[in-house]
């Protein structure tokens, strides 16, 4: 299993090397979306992005400025996948307004512009991110937050990206990821600073 972990974590790792710091992304279109996966990784669909959020957003309605979300934060999700060695169920990332009145979320969500995530880790995923956590020095080993900063500068080094992150980690084995958005998105405000809330 290891052997097989460092295969997929060596095609992993190529593929973020071919990917360019200072490199444009390309228009987000419905035709052009997902970025491709880690080998032997599931892709992320639409499906995924809309998940519980189906009546308000059906996959097949979404517009470009919509699927923005979803091409920004998919590098980030295959990250983590790769950091806990295994795909995780994604139960919700984009919510358009209504949707996200209905399940009550906050009213400044990240989610309500699509960039936010949130995913069902089991506890074993959990712990290997709270390991990789503890091992970049952001939390110590009573898992307190010590260093958001570091958890950022792991995925900015990984995914040769310039942006601010967030990552919420429940003992529930709810994972919430987040990231700053292009300046004039609508229903996103920009961030400011990397974030970290560990609660194992
Ligand atoms: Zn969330």
């Amino acid at each position: 299993m290891n052997t097989l972990w460092g295969i997929l974590g060596g095609g992993f790792l190529a593929y973020l090397l071919s990917r360019k710091k200072d490199e444009s992304p390309p228009a987000p279109s419905p035709a052009s979306v997902p970025a491709p996966p880690a080998p032997g990784m599931r892709p992320l669909t639409l499906d995924d992005y809309v998940r519980g959020c189906e009546a308000e957003a059906p996959s097949g309605s979404l517009d470009k400025a919509t699927l923005a979300g979803f091409r920004a934060l998919t590098p980030y999700v295959y990250l983590i996948w790769q950091v806990v060695r295994g795909e995780a169920h994604v139960r919700g990332w984009y919510r358009p307004p209504a949707c996200n009145a209905r399940r009550g979320g906050a009213s400044r969500s990240r989610h309500l512009a699509g960039y936010a995530v949130d995913m069902d880790f089991t506890p074993a995923q959990t712990a290997a991110l709270v390991d990789k956590l503890q091992s970049l020095g952001a939390i110590d080993s009573r898992k307190r937050v010590i260093a958001p900063s570091r958890w950022g500068d792991f995925v900015r080094s990984s995914l040769g990206i310039d942006e601010n992150v967030g990552l919420k980690i429940y003992a529930s084995g709810n994972i919430h990821i987040d990231i700053g958005c292009p300046p004039g998105t609508p229903l996103c405000d920009p961030r400011t600073s990397d974030w970290l809330v560990v609660d194992v």
